[in-house]
């Protein structure tokens, strides 16, 4: 039998948002910005830096109310929301695991978390303090924290920025493992193609601000088959679709 609201999308129908400033200078961040990500499905946003990615976000996960249009969220999880920042936002008086326990409704306070640690490699690090931590590591702890919630929904902005690139890819890889695991609607943005290509089963490509849908572009491929020359392809097949765009 299927859960009730199984298959209910993240559908965002956002017809404006504008900024306004206190001097009365008007900003159209969002404009007829109208998308789905399908139940199960990992989407990235992809957009030039400053199009209006993270003011989407930030309207989808209740941050910014003060917009034009709606959007509904995926139904099962205890309908929740998980979100990685670009920056990890731990609690620094508290242990990696206790950052990620502090995150979980209280009746999962108590659950099994080793699975979760292992596979992000993070087993040997949970009664270490945020300070004791590289860079990559809190990116680790701050996606178990997300991961560990087990959401209807996940949000990503942007977080693998200012790593050097060798982490970034190890922390790509390790969102994939864990993301496999269990997977989740997901919806990451960024702005990097060769990054949205590795990690989507589809990506919504954005215009520059103010940021509405120019096209989709479906890595049909399982990800275990996109090695280098898969790759150099599929972006080869992107900028045809898209030139310009990024
Ligand atoms: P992105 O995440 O795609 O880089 P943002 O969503 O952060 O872009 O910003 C989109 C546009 O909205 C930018 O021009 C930015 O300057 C403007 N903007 C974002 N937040 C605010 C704010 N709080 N007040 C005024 N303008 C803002
Ligand atoms: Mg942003």
């Amino acid at each position: 039998m299927q859960p009730v609201g199984a298959g209910v999308p993240l559908r965002v129908d956002i017809a404006e948002k504008t900024f306004k400033s206190a001097e009365g200078v008007s900003v159209t961040a969002l404009k007829e910005l109208s998308f789905e990500v399908r139940q199960g499905e990992f989407a990235c946003l992809l957009g030039p830096s400053g199009c209006g990615k993270s003011t989407t976000l930030r309207i989808l996960l209740g941050l910014d109310r003060d917009f034009q249009g709606s959007f509904q969220m995926p139904v099962g999880g205890g309908n929740r929301t998980a979100v990685v920042f670009q920056e990890p936002t731990l609690l620094p008086w508290r242990t990696v695991e206790q950052n990620v326990r502090l995150a979980l409704p209280k009746d999962m306070r108590g659950v099994d978390l080793d699975r979760l640690f292992k596979t992000l490699g993070l087993s040997d690090m949970r009664t270490l303090f945020p300070s004791e931590l590289s860079l990559g590591l809190a990116r680790r702890a701050a996606l178990a924290r997300a991961f560990a919630t087990e959401p209807a929904v996940l949000f990503l902005d942007e977080p693998f920025v200012s790593l050097d690139e060798q982490t970034a890819e190890r922390l790509r890889h390790l969102l994939l493992s864990v993301w496999s695991a269990r997977p989740t609607t997901a919806l990451m943005v960024t702005h990097n193609l060769r990054e949205a290509m590795m990690l989507s089963d589809r990506i919504i490509v954005l215009s520059p601000r103010p940021a509405h849908v120019i096209g989709y572009f479906d890595v049909r491929l399982p990800r275990h088959y996109r090695n280098p020359q898969v790759m150099s392809d599929l972006l080869r097949s992107f900028h045809q679709k898209f030139p310009g765009a990024v």
